[in-house]
């Protein structure tokens, strides 16, 4: 029996949470989001680039500003979007931070604060989330990782055990919320052109070459690339699909 595509790869009725969905890769998230018939509801700490995003996104767009390590907001947040929108079928934690130094220079401080965002902060709206999602035993839970979760990048301490805590995660919240129809994957984008990547190569001719001579595509991601991967992975094409961390990295992670 054929079956139409456009209906399985359809976020049609589906209301999605992205962090740090006003700019680089959760900008691209929510537009594929929005592509693909879903409404979506993006965060950050700044209005302005948030406020710009909507005006683009449309009329399925909107907007909240959230510091998501404010973890004492997130309950209150969910439950407003739930209140006055509709349930939140998918979350995508995309905010994220990194650092770039030699790990004897990284301080406590640098530490926590790289781990609170990352790891930390993801937790705690993933809790909120899934308790919702539980209940309605139905819902599509995405993290981004990092290349840095999966082989030794110089300088980004923090940031690779924050993204390696994620890996973690993954899969203990897939073993224990798929029964309840709640699934949750990871993307590990490779090097996609977006800010962050921008200040990590930024003024490191070595650092570029390095990443692209084991990338067997030979150049860098774009955000969209890592967008379509959500739209697939929340999707109903991916109903059975649950603890994978997916890289979209052009064969960065297999690159010899
Ligand atoms: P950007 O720096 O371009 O965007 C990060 C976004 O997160 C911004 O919109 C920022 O908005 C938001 N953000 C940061 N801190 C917080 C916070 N405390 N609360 C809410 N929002 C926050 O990064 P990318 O788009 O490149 O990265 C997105 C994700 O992809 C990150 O998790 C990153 O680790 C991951 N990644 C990126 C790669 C790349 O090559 N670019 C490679 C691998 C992974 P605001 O400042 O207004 O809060």
């Amino acid at each position: 029996m054929e079956q139409n595509p456009m209906a399985v790869f359809s976020l049609a009725g589906k209301v999605a949470l992205i962090t740090g969905g006003g700019s680089g890769i959760g900008f691209d998230i929510a537009n594929c989001m929005v592509s693909a018939g879903g409404r979506v509801v993006i965060t950050g700490r700044r209005e302005e680039p948030l406020r710009e995003a909507v005006a683009k996104l449309g009329e399925r767009a909107q907007y909240r500003v959230n510091d998501v390590t404010k973890r004492d907001s997130l309950d209150a947040l969910v439950e407003e979007i739930e209140r006055t929108i509709a349930p939140v079928d998918i979350l995508v934690n995309n905010a994220g931070i990194n650092m770039k130094k030699p790990a004897l220079e990284v301080t406590d401080e640098d530490f926590d604060r790289i781990v609170h965002t990352n790891l930390n902060s993801v937790f705690s709206l993933t809790r909120v989330c899934a308790q919702r999602m539980m209940a309605r035993k139905s819902g599509s839970i995405i993290m981004i990782s990092s290349m840095a979760a999966y082989y030794g990048i110089d300088r980004v301490a923090a940031y690779a055990a924050s993204k390696s805590g994620v890996e973690g995660m993954v899969k203990v919240l897939a073993s224990e919320f798929s029964g309840n129809g709640v699934r949750v994957n990871a993307i590990a984008p490779g090097f996609i052109e977006t800010a962050m990547s921008k200040t990590a190569m930024g003024g490191d001719p070595d650092r570029f070459a390095r990443a692209m001579r084991r990338t067997p595509m030979g150049k860098f991601g774009q955000p969209e690339d890592i967008g379509w991967a959500a739209v697939f992975l929340a999707s109903e094409a991916a109903k059975y699909i649950t603890g994978v961390s997916l890289p979209v990295d052009g064969g960065n992670s297999i690159g010899f």
